[in-house]
């Protein structure tokens, strides 16, 4: 049989956005709802209406994930084991699944594709689609959010939130803004008036620590960000200052990043009070350690480069690293080097008041974000003006 020859500029190409002819893009975050803890209700019946806990219950242990019916008694994801069982006394513990996550992963991510082939993920469990191109010709970007939803409640048992705007920052805030089993809307022209009424907690990028410097600053709603000036946000939050003064308008000018690749996951922490003997350092990395693989863990990454950061007192700072010929296997090898790189550097000259654990060298163990996805046939230029 005679092979077709390929015509020249049908080999396909890394997807890029479209122009949007209407000058607005199309973005959905979808968000799968207490996503690890919705699994294991779905997988044990036993589990549905109570409250539950997805991580180790040991002194050392950390929330990964909570039920809704856990986080009625203030159980939140990253938070001590031992703080969540007081606040909730009937809270079940449940250990992770990390295989069957990253199963329901890729089957959410196969039916992302089936939309389109700009898909950034975020987590197992959440990321940006840009459908400006519409390739599907389904016509609304709303609708087509209400038919990925749909499906993947059939096709996976689980419920997942939308949010439908013209860029990642209004999509991110309107998923969360029904969950859960919600979708949320912001149009061209809404998004400034509905950042305004926002805690300026709720925004991406936005932690504690941000919190507490905007409290500060007299800053609890989007509202009072706005009226801060640029050059005063420059003083007070560096290289963030510009995506919040544009946060703080309904502005975002990051494209979705389509199989971006992700070059590190890590923590650090500043303690209270300096430390300098090798118990006390030993306790406060392992804490470090349950916090940095349970990110890893949400990533679906791995990795072969562990490094150890120190900040003395004087604002010395000592970073060691070590590399395995493979991927770091699990959370207690991860410790281990992370031991060994610290205990190569015992006893200190000084106290530390800070430190830090990276993994890099980083592969994606999941499908999501897959590099062989297809890009999808080319979009058919000036669809930009599909409705929300
Ligand atoms: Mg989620």
């Amino acid at each position: 049989m005679p092979s077709i020859p390929t015509a020249p500029g049908t080999v396909p190409i890394e997807p890029a956005p479209a122009p949007p002819a209407s000058g607005f893009r199309k973005i959905i975050h979808i968000d799968m709802d207490a996503f690890y803890a919705s699994v294991e209700q779905r997988d044990d019946p036993a589990l549905r209406g109570r409250p539950v806990a997805v991580g180790g219950s040991s002194a050392r242990g950390v929330v990964a994930a909570a039920s809704y019916e856990a986080r009625r008694f203030g159980v939140r994801s990253a938070m001590p084991s031992t703080r969540a069982a007081r606040l909730c006394p009937d809270l079940v513990f449940v250990p992770p699944r990390f295989e069957v996550y990253r199963t329901v992963s890729r089957q959410i991510h196969a039916i992302f594709r089936d939309y389109t082939a700009l898909i950034e993920p975020l987590s197992l469990d959440e990321a940006y689609l840009d459908v400006t191109a519409d390739d599907r010709g389904i016509g609304s970007a709303t609708r087509i959010a209400e038919r990925i939803r749909q499906r993947i409640r059939a096709e996976t048992g689980l419920t997942a939130s939308a949010g439908v705007s013209y860029n990642k920052f209004l999509a991110k805030l309107a998923s969360d803004h029904n969950k859960p089993d919600g979708l949320c809307v912001i149009r061209p022209g809404e998004g400034a008036a509905f950042v305004a009424r926002l805690p300026v907690a709720r925004f991406h990028g936005v932690g504690p620590r941000g919190v507490e410097r905007m409290a500060a600053l007299g800053v609890a709603t989007g509202a009072d960000l706005r009226a801060i000036p640029l050059e005063s946000l420059r003083t007070h939050f560096g290289a963030q200052a510009d995506y919040l003064y544009r946060a703080a308008r309904g502005i975002d000018l990051r494209q979705v990043e389509a199989n971006r690749p992700r070059k590190s996951v890590g923590a650090e922490r500043t303690f209270a009070s300096d430390i300098g003997s090798g118990p006390a350092l030993r306790e406060a990395l392992g804490e470090i350690v349950d916090i940095v693989w349970n990110r890893i863990e949400q990533a679906g990454v791995q990795g072969r480069t562990v490094t150890l950061k120190l900040r003395s007192a004087d604002f010395h700072t000592l970073t060691r690293a070590r590399s395995l010929p493979r991927a770091v296997a699990d959370a207690g090898e991860f410790g281990q080097v992370g031991r060994d790189l610290l205990d190569a550097l015992l006893p200190l000259r000084q106290p530390v008041r800070l430190m830090g654990l990276t993994l890099s060298a980083l592969e994606v163990a999941a499908a999501p974000g897959d590099a062989a996805a297809a890009p999808g046939d080319a979009a058919p230029a000036g669809q930009g003006t599909l409705p929300f």
